[in-house]
């Protein structure tokens, strides 16, 4: 029977990124890597961007070399499921039914997407993204492809049409509510997005509810709305969100809901046991302590970091300033901090430009940006986030004057 000083369950930024930390700081015992998946960890944000669109070949985006791992003593089981925790016993059992123990327990699952749930969900031809599999699947069928769905217009989709775009499909985006983006940008920054959409040649509609999907020759053919009409796709993308994939922890008695709960220190209820990455909720430093998830590598690998710590014996809480990217077109986008429950916005500079800068504002302090071709502002913003900088917006919505220049000069006026 395997039995590792430290498990880790999940292969992907999170996990990869505790074993490192752990191998940094010298940690001497065991590691053990258990993941679903097939391939060593590599990194999840290009599948996207540059892996999806032939810019970067799947080497390019590992996380380490295969070599790194053995070399640091890191063992790492691919195409492993855990099935189930028993906390009592320290082990975990896997899907082929192989019992692996543990002193230490990081679970760092991440989450499964979600699929549609309405008639024809699964016909073949609709995808999802979230792992290299995924986007190889959807690759292999592209020649035969000329239009393509895609469900969902959070930053997964709309990278996605971006990219189909640049092959010259066409491309209808379908969003349920009223804007893009919505769950995580203001209006300011869904309008600029789905203008830059339109204009790139995608349909993108809002306000939309998709019915069914129909079939044409075994495979899916188009996508029927609540209206009745009927788009016609020979391929359809999902990107309605994740599920975390929490299920054995809650089972054996974790608490949680949506997502694995965790403490500070990454601790879930159960002894020895830590949760990180997407599928730990946590109360946010940068969210006034609201209890969430968080979906971006900064989360993963700053949470990992921070738990190691903790496991070295330096009790160490997570509290790491969120950042963000999202790459579209010729647009980048950086954000830092997190909007959630921002009061007001404020644009810096003329989106027309396609160089310009959204603040959002919490009772007058600044929470968050989202910065489009504006690294200026990305960098220097971070300041006024971690400093909960109290600035007349007026100053700040002054494109002429550099973010740095305003918080030295006006910070606590
Ligand atoms: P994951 O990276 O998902 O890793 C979890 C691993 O655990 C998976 O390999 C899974 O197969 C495995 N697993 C699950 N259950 C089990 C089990 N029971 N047994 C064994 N193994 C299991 N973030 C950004 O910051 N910027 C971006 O631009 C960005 N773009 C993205 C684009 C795409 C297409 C996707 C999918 C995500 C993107 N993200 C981005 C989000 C980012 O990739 C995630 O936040 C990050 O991967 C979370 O890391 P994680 O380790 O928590 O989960």
């Amino acid at each position: 029977m395997h039995n590792f000083d430290v498990l880790i369950v999940g292969g992907g930024h999170a996990g990869a990124q505790a074993a490192i930390a752990l191998r940094q700081a010298k940690f001497e015992g065991s590691i053990g890597i258990v993941n679903a998946e097939s391939e060593l960890p590599y990194e999840r944000p290009p599948l996207s961007k540059e892996y999806f669109s032939g810019d970067k070949a799947f080497e390019r985006i590992m996380i380490r070399p295969a070599n790194f791992w053995p070399e640091r003593n890191i063992e790492i089981l691919t195409s492993v499921t855990v099935e189930s925790v028993n906390p009592g016993a320290k082990s975990v059992t896997t899907v082929a039914g192989e019992v692996i123990g543990f002193g230490q327990l990081i679970w760092a699952t991440g989450g499964s997407p979600r699929w549609l749930l309405c008639e024809g969900g699964n016909l073949p031809g609709v995808h999802v993204v979230r792992s290299r599999a995924d986007i190889d699947a959807v690759t292999a069928e592209l020649d035969d492809v000329r239009d393509v769905v895609i469900i969902g217009g959070g930053y997964i989709g709309l990278e996605a049409a971006a990219v189909l775009r640049k092959f010259q499909k066409n491309v209808t985006v379908l969003e349920a509510q009223d804007r893009v983006l919505a769950r995580v940008a203001g209006p300011s920054l869904s309008t600029f997005y789905q203008d830059e959409h339109r204009a790139h040649g995608v349909d993108l509609r809002v306000d939309v509810a998709v019915d069914k999907l129909i079939e044409v020759d075994g495979h899916v053919g188009g996508v029927v709305l609540v209206d009745g009409e009927t788009i016609p796709a020979q391929l359809v993308i999902v990107g309605i969100g994740i599920i975390p994939a929490v299920a054995p922890l809650i089972k054996a008695g974790a608490a949680g809901g949506n997502g694995v709960d965790v403490d500070p220190y990454c601790r879930t209820s159960l002894p020895d046991i830590f949760a990180i990455g997407d599928c730990a909720a946590h109360a946010n430093d940068f969210a006034s302590g609201e209890i969430m998830r968080v979906e971006s590598v900064q989360n993963a690998n700053d949470m990992a970091n921070a738990l190691v710590k903790t496991i070295m014996g330096e009790d160490t809480v997570y509290h790491a300033v969120p950042w963000f990217w999202s790459n579209q077109y010729d647009l980048r986008l950086q954000t830092v901090g997190l909007s959630v429950g921002y009061d007001q916005e404020l644009v810096r500079g003329d989106p027309a430009t396609r160089s310009f800068s959204v603040l959002y504002l919490k009772q007058g302090k600044v929470i968050a940006l989202d910065c489009v071709n504006a690294t200026k502002d990305y960098v220097q913003g971070r300041a006024l986030v971690t400093g909960h900088a109290v600035i007349a917006p007026d100053l700040l919505a002054d494109a002429t004057v550099p973010l740095k220049e305003i918080l030295a000069e006006h910070s606590g006026s």
